[in-house]
């Protein structure tokens, strides 16, 4: 039974002063959050939206990439992750292989989810709070002290000895002043935007003996020309994600067609893109049963996601900026923190981007400089609004992987606190040590 005076234990009062803060509580930022009150820290995390996991909330059963490898575990906070969701039964995620994309893939029930995480954060001694978006930094002589957090009776402050930005948009880091950008080094590209749906009354066996990624091009494509041609909104591409739920998929896709470049941290983009996600939704599940696409011809709309699915806003640099050549060189880096793992995201690219075809062997390592704010003293970043140029962050960006990034910014920030040091100042070592204590391996970890 929910124990409300314990959760509002962990809700925190206005002003109050934390170890560690952590602004955005997606994959990286819940792996920052569970990893800084694991090695000791008194940690607050502050999310902008009604409920924690980020794109892995929003989008609907998106398949949780390398939280596992190759099916086994990942130690720390991946493990404890996978655990709690699997300890809710069969709703709570699916693993195997569901479709042609995940070997390491967990299909989280987002609903769970969110409960899974709100309960480790509790068990993990950590303080929280939703609908609490960061709004400003509180900057001193070029160290970051605090957040300003925007409510409906005006703004919370809160202070720090270490802030982790994990928002996605790289939103506190902005506010602090932090050198950023945005898009294609060359043209300010992004990846497109994407609102995530599922539908119920589905035939899996049928659908996926006539879809499957080798097969695109004659199953898929002339459908979706087909419904263009008939007047539909409809995405360059489609994909299929088994459920946790009979008879329910999800759907992800290639976003809006020919819209151009969606920077989702302005409004009147971001309003666009949302018009554009509905659209293509239901329009999907009219020409699906129109023109009786093989296990959809009964499908009807089960949900859209909370929000547009955004890949990449603002990238922060860092003391290191990793590059396409270190992914596919499998860098291993003399920091390592975190491995990445998977392949070169080709759905996040744009056509164009994605023509290059760039491959990654296996895993790479991320080096810890990476996580250091350039020019900025009690401020680390992670996840996809990390230090990386627009091509790595493709390379290996799945929630795992941010995940396992977050964690060691996590990590790195409660020693540097409980040390009495900046992040900067903080001795490698300490960082691998206090991984190690929680199961993780450093260092190159081999092929995926
Ligand atoms: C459509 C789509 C499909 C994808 N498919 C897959 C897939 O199948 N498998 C996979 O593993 N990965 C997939 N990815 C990639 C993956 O989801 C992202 O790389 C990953 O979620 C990044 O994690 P993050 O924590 O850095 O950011 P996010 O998941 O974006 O989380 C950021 C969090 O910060 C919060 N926030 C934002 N601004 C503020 C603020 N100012 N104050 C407080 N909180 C704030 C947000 O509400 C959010 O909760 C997909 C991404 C998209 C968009």
């Amino acid at each position: 039974m929910l124990n409300v005076s314990e959760v509002r234990s962990h809700i925190p009062a206005p002003g109050a002063k934390y170890d560690v803060i952590v602004a955005g509580g997606g994959p990286a930022g819940f792996g920052a959050a569970m990893a800084a009150a694991k090695t000791g820290a008194k940690v607050l995390l502050l999310e902008a939206r009604s409920f924690f996991g980020g794109v892995a909330g929003t989008s609907l059963w998106m398949p949780i990439n390398r939280l596992m490898i190759r099916g086994g575990t990942r130690g720390g906070i991946h493990e404890m992750l996978v655990s709690k969701l699997r300890s809710y039964g069969q709703f709570g995620a699916r693993t195997g292989k569901t479709t042609w994309t995940d070997g390491d893939g967990l299909h989280t029930h987002p609903d769970y989810l969110k409960l899974a995480m709100m309960e480790l954060l509790e068990e993990a001694g950590c303080d929280y709070r939703l609908d609490s978006p960061i709004v400003g930094a509180i900057v001193e002589n070029g160290v970051v002290k605090g957040v300003e957090v925007g409510t409906k009776s005006g703004k919370d402050l809160f202070y720090g000895d270490v802030m982790i930005d994990c928002t996605g948009d790289g939103d506190l880091s902005a506010y602090a002043g932090a050198e950023i950008q945005v898009g294609g080094e060359e043209d300010g590209k992004l990846m497109p935007v994407t609102l995530g749906f599922s539908l119920a009354n589905v035939d899996y066996d049928k659908l996926y003996s006539f879809f499957d990624e080798q097969n695109a091009e004659e199953s898929m494509y002339p459908t979706i020309e087909r419904a263009e041609k008939a007047g539909y909104t409809v995405a360059p591409w489609y994909s299929f994600d088994r459920t946790t739920v009979p008879g329910v998929i999800s759907v992800n896709n290639g976003g809006l067609k020919n819209v151009g470049r969606l920077y989702a941290a302005d409004p009147a983009d971001a309003t666009l893109a949302e018009r554009a996600g509905i659209q293509i939704a239901i329009d999907f599940v009219r020409f699906a049963r129109e023109f009786r696409l093989p296990g959809l011809e009964d499908c009807y709309l089960d949900r859209t996601g909370a929000a547009i699915g955004v890949r990449e806003t603002r990238r922060v640099m860092c003391d290191y900026v990793l590059t396409m050549d270190d992914a596919k060189s499998d860098a291993d880096f003399p920091d390592p923190i975190a491995m990445r793992y998977g392949a070169v995201d080709q759905a996040g690219l744009n056509a164009d981007d994605a023509a290059e075809k760039p491959t990654m062997r296996s895993g790479h390592t991320f080096p810890y400089r990476a996580l250091l704010v350039k020019g900025l003293e009690g401020l680390l970043v992670a996840g996809r609004c990390g230090s990386y140029t627009h091509m790595a962050l493709a390379a290996g960006k799945s929630m795992g992987n941010m995940m396992a990034i977050g964690q060691a910014a996590g990590v790195a920030a409660a020693r540097a606190s409980a040390l009495g040091v900046t992040p900067r100042q903080l001795p490698y070592e300490e960082v691998k040590a206090g991984l190690q204590a929680l199961n993780v391996a450093v260092g190159s970890g081999g092929d995926w």
